[in-house]
């Protein structure tokens, strides 16, 4: 039934051999108001898979598990826009520099850790909303324990608070309520809660419910310390643990080229430890650790489960959501990058490019639901551009985003299916083929191999190293003086 549903609403005769993610099968099948159950993969499956699977995912017996330390918690902070989850964040950066280590330096590397006088942790993701997450779940990756949901108690329960939730609770992320700016004169945060419970059946603590909430004012540096405090309660309740003896595995949260150091990654350790001089692969990338940077900047020796730190001497830039591994030894890492490269890699490819695809043809269906026969086919439907982005620095990806959110207008629909930092690889092309889409890449090399791909495979890609350039282009694309792709 799938394969039919697709060969009818994409017109891509692709799917019966395919690998097709768990997801996408419940995303299309839920448009026929069908009912999914899954089989479990088998463990031989599980095991051709060896070291791939990673052991944070492992399922251990509660003895075992027991054994591991305590970790300390991971947490997002999601919410509405301009409901105060910047303003949170830098006030408890601030308050751990203020109180450890006064005239410290945050280096922005994705996250930060708050130490405690109890000498408990808590590791911040310095992205807030829930896009980054949203982004992370789409690798297949998680490294969030907590979501910490911050409502304005003047503003109330908005769209995004809903959006949020929706998030946390499918990906099964305990969540706490933190109701910001308490400090605004006749502000209701009775209302927040019960509004929490009628439009997301959130039920916190004060009315009777187990989601434990707290008043806080961001800009005040009010009620800190409870929000902390219930951070740490549900991560005692959560039990979080990881053995540190391990060999480290870390997800990346970002990845760039930095003066003087080379290929970084900025990464936060979800297993074991990482060492410096340990051999490290991720992805097709690999090499082996020469320094280990903290989030103050410092150089570290050892970097153990939830720490955020900047990872030097990887050969070449990581996807971000990708898995670090620490590796036995050089020929370990080496044919690790290289079995993916040939085997793992290919088969996420071929599932994230068929999501793509299935997405699509679920929001087809819905227009199409949604317009006459006529309308949907005729002259006037609206223009569609898709993009996969490819640049330096996150910086850059931001900066080509917001202009190509600007194209979008009543005669063109814009979609990005695929944005990230790094040169433009063969799974790129593969997932713009498959969406045809164009590339764009901002100042970012091109491999003379990826080229043959894309030529072979008509996706165009288009070079920019001045932003002004990559404006007027988009600028003539909009104005149809040409298309997207060739
Ligand atoms: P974000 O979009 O959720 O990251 O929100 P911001 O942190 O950028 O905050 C949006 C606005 O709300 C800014 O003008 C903040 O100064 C203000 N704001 C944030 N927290 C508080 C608070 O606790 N009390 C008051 N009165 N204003 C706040």
């Amino acid at each position: 039934a799938l394969a039919l549903a697709l060969r009818k609403f994409t017109g891509e005769p692709t799917v019966a051999d395919s690998v097709v993610s768990s997801d996408a099968v419940e995303l299309v099948l839920s448009d026929f108001g069908a009912k999914v159950s899954f089989i479990k993969q088998t463990s031989a499956e599980t095991e051709k898979m060896g070291r791939t699977t990673p052991r944070y995912l492992q399922k251990y017996t509660p003895e075992v598990w027991a054994s591991f330390p305590l970790r300390p918690p991971i947490v997002t902070v999601m919410g509405h826009v301009d409901h105060g989850k910047t303003t949170l964040l830098d006030a408890l950066r601030n308050s751990n520099v203020a109180s450890s280590e006064r005239g410290g330096i945050t280096q922005n590397i994705g996250a930060f850790s708050v130490s405690l006088s109890n000498g408990s942790m808590v590791t911040f993701l310095d992205t807030p909303g829930h896009e980054a997450f949203a982004a992370m779940r789409a690798c297949g990756t998680q490294v969030t324990d907590i979501v910490v949901l911050v409502v304005a108690a003047n503003d109330g329960v908005m769209p995004q608070t809903l959006e949020a939730v929706n998030h946390a609770r499918n990906a099964n992320v305990p969540i706490i309520v933190a109701i910001n700016k308490v400090d605004i004169s006749g502000c209701s945060p009775e209302k927040v809660m019960n509004d929490l419970y009628s439009y997301a059946g959130i039920q916190v603590e004060q009315i009777g419910g187990d989601v434990q909430c707290v008043l806080v004012s961001a800009l005040k540096r009010q009620g800190l310390e409870n929000l902390i405090d219930a951070i740490l309660l549900q991560a005692e309740l959560s039990d979080l643990r990881a053995n540190t003896k391990d060999p480290g595995e870390a997800i990346c949260i970002e990845s760039k080229v930095s003066k003087g150091l080379g290929s970084v990654a900025n990464c936060i350790v979800r297993w074991g430890s990482f060492h410096v001089q340990d051999f490290v692969a991720s992805g097709r990338s690999w090499g082996r650790i020469r320094r280990m940077l903290d989030d103050r900047g410092k150089s570290i020796s050892v970097a153990g489960p939830s720490t955020p730190f900047t990872l030097v001497g990887l050969k070449d830039l990581v996807d971000p959501g990708g898995l670090v591994c620490a590796m036995k030894d050089e020929a370990e890492a080496k044919s690790y990058a290289e079995k993916l490269d040939s085997d793992m890699y290919l088969k996420k490819l071929q599932q994230t490019a068929l999501q793509v695809s299935l997405q699509r043809a679920a929001a087809k269906l819905k227009s199409q639901e949604a317009s006459t026969p006529e309308s949907a086919d005729s002259p006037h439907s609206k223009k569609r551009l898709s993009f996969v982005i490819k640049a330096d620095v996150r910086g850059s990806i931001d900066a080509v985003l917001e202009c190509i959110h600007k194209m979008k207008s009543e005669e063109t629909d814009v979609e990005v299916v695929h944005s990230g930092v790094g040169a433009v690889t063969d799974s790129d092309i593969f997932l713009a083929a498959s969406s045809g889409a164009s590339v764009l890449a901002f100042n970012c090399k091109v491999p003379s191999n990826v080229i043959q791909h894309a030529k072979h495979n008509g996706v165009s890609i288009r070079q920019y190293s001045i932003i002004y350039e990559l404006l007027d282009d988009i600028q003539s694309l909009q104005e149809g003086k040409f298309e997207p792709s060739t």
